[in-house]
């Protein structure tokens, strides 16, 4: 039997629930939108892999990743956001809505917020997929690192999370191995780090390596690093290997959908808008420069602030314009304009003439510029009738105004 899907309806629905996700669901339930969250593992995203957070402002002593999201998730929910723990399938559009799909549910949506982040990037060595959940390859320290407790792991890469992450599993471990790249002295870690990892005596570093293949019955029991310069293979016994070796982002579902750059990462404007009217990314997962707790959350307060101007131009425009009962007039200018200003009394003089027979509607571009576009509007100052939703005139040459105006009220009023 096909089972039917269910189909429910919300003003705003973000799809990730990481700090990008948390804050645009915070600004779109604060200003009272009716608000989703749909996550698909856990609330809190990639900063719950973290022990550490020594930069995000407000927090003067290093905060734990999980605490902090724990205080992000505690905050939106608040505000009576609702939500839901599955898998988004796919985002589609259709007859002005944005369906947001999961197995068993529709959500139709007035605008969407994607914030599906990053995922950790393989090493692409030998026998990697067999040892990926729970057999010995992990991606999170803060996860993983008790059960390694006096044990030899090993770190893949050299940037900030490779090296700090590295720091904070040997406090556990008795021994942490850390495959470099570069050569010899080298890392893309912060100076901070390097040196403290340095210092660090329970952390050793294997330079001019990269992984050939991982070793192993059930469990992870060895790592083979291949020296780039030399081509010699070097086995290394371990219990636990973490990969820290960059990102990729979580966009495959979107592919022909938005626009993003080639290595899939999506395009936006500052407002994070996208190529899809209405359907903004944040945090991690879009193009930028600085992927970061700080910069995820100043995106999804940009998306929740200029989401909830959408829905309240497409509810002021669908209600007062598009459904308006009889004829309408709407007066498409420029408030910071002396001469559309004249217009605009002009036009307000003439409407009370007639104000039996067609409805004033003023627009300022200035202001609302996307409720002006919606009209199509070419030009400002410009008078543009409707009538149950359709367009009938758009007079741009306002001269000999009330002539004009008493000639469509005539035929279409
Ligand atoms: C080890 C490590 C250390 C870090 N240290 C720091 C630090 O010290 N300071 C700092 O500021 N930042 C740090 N970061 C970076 C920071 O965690 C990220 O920049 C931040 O989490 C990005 O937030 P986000 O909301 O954009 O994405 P994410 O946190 O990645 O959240 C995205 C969420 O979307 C969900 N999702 C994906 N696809 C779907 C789908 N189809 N349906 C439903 N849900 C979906 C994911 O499950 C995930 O929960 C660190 C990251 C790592 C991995």
């Amino acid at each position: 039997m096909i089972m039917e899907k269910k189909i429910e309806y919300y003003d705003v629905v973000v799809i990730g629930g990481g700090p990008a996700g948390m804050t645009a669901a915070l600004y779109a339930g604060r200003a009272r939108l009716k608000t989703l969250l749909i996550e698909k593992s856990l609330i809190g995203g990639m900063a719950t892999y973290t022990s550490e957070i020594e930069n995000y402002p407000g927090f003067p002593d290093p905060i734990d990743g999980i605490a902090l999201m724990k205080l992000f998730d505690k905050q939106f929910r608040r505000f009576g956001v609702d939500v839901k723990l599955t898998d988004v399938r796919s985002v589609s559009i259709e007859c002005n809505a944005k369906v947001v799909s999961t197995f068993r549910c529709d959500y139709h949506a007035k605008a969407v917020v994607v914030s599906t982040g990053n995922k950790p990037r393989l090493t692409g060595g030998k026998n990697e997929e067999k040892f990926l959940n729970d057999k010995g390859i992990s991606f999170c320290a803060t996860c993983d690192a008790a059960r390694n407790t006096d044990k030899r792991v090993m770190i893949i890469g050299s940037g900030d999370a490779a090296i700090e992450e590295g720091m904070f599993l040997s406090k556990f471990a008795r021994e942490v191995i850390v495959s470099v790249i570069h050569d010899e002295g080298i890392m893309d870690a912060n100076k901070v780090a390097q040196e403290k990892a340095m210092a660090n005596h329970r952390m050793t570093f294997m330079w001019n390596t990269v992984v050939d293949s991982f070793e192993g019955d059930e469990m992870l029991k060895r790592v083979v690093l291949k020296n780039v310069k030399t081509g010699e293979m070097v086995p290394v016994d371990v219990d636990g290997c973490f990969l820290f070796i960059g990102y990729v982002p979580n966009t495959k579902i979107f592919e022909g959908f938005l626009d993003m750059t080639n290595r899939g990462y999506i395009k936006t404007n500052e407002d994070m808008e996208t190529n899809q009217e209405g359907v903004y990314a944040v945090g991690d997962c879009r193009e930028k420069t600085l992927r970061q707790v700080a910069t995820a959350v100043g995106d999804g307060a940009i998306a929740g602030f200029i989401a909830e101007k959408y829905v309240e131009e497409i509810e002021y425009v669908q209600k007062e314009i598009f459904e308006a009962k009889g004829l309408v007039m709407a007066f498409v200018y420029n408030a910071v304009d002396g001469v559309d200003r004249e217009y605009l009394s002009r036009v307000e003089q003439i409407q009370r003439e007639y104000r039996d027979k067609v409805q004033l509607r003023r627009i300022d571009v200035y202001k609302s510029d996307r409720i002006a576009c919606r009209l199509s509007y070419t030009a400002t100052p410009s008078l543009i009738f409707m009538k149950e939703g359709v367009v009938l005139e758009n007079i741009t040459d306002l001269s000999n105004l009330d002539k004009k105006v008493a000639e469509v009220i005539a035929a279409r009023g």
